[in-house]
């Protein structure tokens, strides 16, 4: 009798990995390298995921979207992110985003934003970090404060935000009671509106701009900007889940998108090792040294068979804390591991890859030095490394208390 093997799929999960590998090989892979030395959005290859209804895999059918489950998305994602991590990166915050209007928007919320969302019409981005934090999520300065008329109005800096220009919302967690304490109790998430693409918000969306994204080592083509409000008014019906029940509430729920956003960049943490073994694995049978393919050397060999291994591991890790999550079981413990180990594993991957290419694989020829580029803010996005430790840690004192 066959073993199931944990990473088995469904006949579903399988033909929508299929797809979408196949989309990452044909318009990704060829493409990336272009829009990647140009810094250059890659707007034609957004349009046909689009047409894909990649960007509403998670929004339940209702609302327009497949209504698939974290397991698939995470699948999806390693796809994508074989092919071009700035292309998860486009759906990332997106899928952030929706999954906070499905777990705690209100009934009006959802069906304002998620039908335009499921068709990537509409693109979400959301924003904790600041100049002056990132970590420190409870440390935030910009603010909200009610006004006589109702609304809220909102001043200070953001940073870092992925898809900060082109997306037409941002989820942004800001502080409304600089009394509380503890301070997370004074932390609210609002949901606001401004025009996909433009830097300077005028009319309705005064008081919100974009300054020019923010130049990096990798992950070009998506932008990474602040966000700089100046008295921009916020309607109270704009706080995620409405002002009744999600006022001061923005900690938690940020925490709780967190904990499948790790999720997410563990599978783009597969997507990228994945890539690089692909690439290992096909120069070390190109390139001859000493007469005879490298492969044939066992320290190369070596190096494949460590990287085969961490990607496998790293794929387990992020299926099992997916499944979890889905399964409605704690996933917290799960989710951190998988995003440590999975992220460092993507560079690790990368950079034994790269080793492998010699001088080749410090060339811009070699598509091994944009991985080598990209791999690193895997360690950082959602979490660093050493924040990840300090969840695992924290969440196995609670789980084998004495
Ligand atoms: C390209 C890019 C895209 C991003 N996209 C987004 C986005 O869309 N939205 C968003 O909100 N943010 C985004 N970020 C920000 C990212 O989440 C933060 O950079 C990250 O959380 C780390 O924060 P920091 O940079 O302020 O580093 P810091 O918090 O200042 O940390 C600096 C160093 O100190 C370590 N450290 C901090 N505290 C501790 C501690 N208690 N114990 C041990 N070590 C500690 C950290 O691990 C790190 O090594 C993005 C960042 C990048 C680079």
């Amino acid at each position: 009798m066959a073993v199931a093997s944990p990473l088995d799929k469904t006949d579903e999960q399988k033909a929508i990995t299929d797809m979408v590998r196949q989309f990452a090989d044909e318009q990704i892979l060829p493409n990336a390298e272009h829009y990647d030395h140009e810094d250059e959005f890659p707007e034609p290859i957004v349009e046909q995921m689009r047409e894909l209804g990649l960007f509403g895999v998670t929004i339940p059918e209702e609302y327009g979207g497949m209504g698939l489950d974290l397991t698939t998305y995470a699948m999806i994602v390693e796809e994508l992110s074989r092919g071009w991590i700035s292309i998860s990166g486009i759906v990332n915050t997106h899928f952030i985003g929706s999954y906070l209007l499905m777990k705690f928007g209100s009934e009006e919320q959802r069906q304002k934003y998620l039908p335009t969302m499921a068709t990537g019409e509409l693109r979400a981005a959301f924003s904790l970090s600041e100049p002056e934090l990132g970590s420190d999520v409870q440390a935030i300065k910009t603010s909200a404060k009610r006004t006589q008329d109702g609304d809220y109005e909102i001043n200070g800096q953001k940073m870092w935000v992925t898809n900060g220009l082109m997306s037409g919302l941002v989820f942004v967690l800001v502080k409304t009671d600089p009394e509380a304490d503890p301070r997370h109790r004074g932390m609210t998430c609002f949901i606001a509106e401004k025009a996909p693409g433009v830097a300077e918000n005028t009319g309705e969306h005064a008081g919100f701009t974009v300054p020019p994204p923010l130049k990096k080592m990798g992950y070009k083509g998506v932008e990474s900007t602040e966000l700089v409000f100046d008295g921009y008014r916020c309607p109270a019906e704009n706080i995620l889940g409405g002002e009744d029940e999600g006022l001061n509430k923005g900690f938690a729920q940020m925490m709780d998108a967190l904990e499948v956003g790790r999720v997410n960049v563990a599978a783009r943490g597969v997507g990228i090792a994945q890539r690089a073994l692909e690439l290992g694995l096909r120069y070390s049978q190109e390139r001859k040294a000493f007469g005879k393919p490298i492969a044939q050397h066992q320290a190369i060999q070596f190096k494949l068979a460590d990287m085969a291994t961490q990607v496998e591991a790293a794929r387990l890790l992020t299926l099992r804390a997916a499944r979890l999550k889905d399964a409605g079981e704690r996933s917290d413990l799960e989710a951190g591991m998988a995003k440590l180990f999975a992220s460092e594993a993507g560079r690790t991957c990368v950079e034994e890859s790269f080793r492998i290419h010699g001088g080749y694989g410090y060339s811009k020829e070699y598509e091994i030095e944009r991985l080598y580029r990209d791999a690193p803010l895997l360690l950082i996005g959602e979490g660093t490394s050493e924040i990840q430790r300090m969840v695992i840690g924290k969440k196995l004192l609670e789980r084998h208390k004495l």
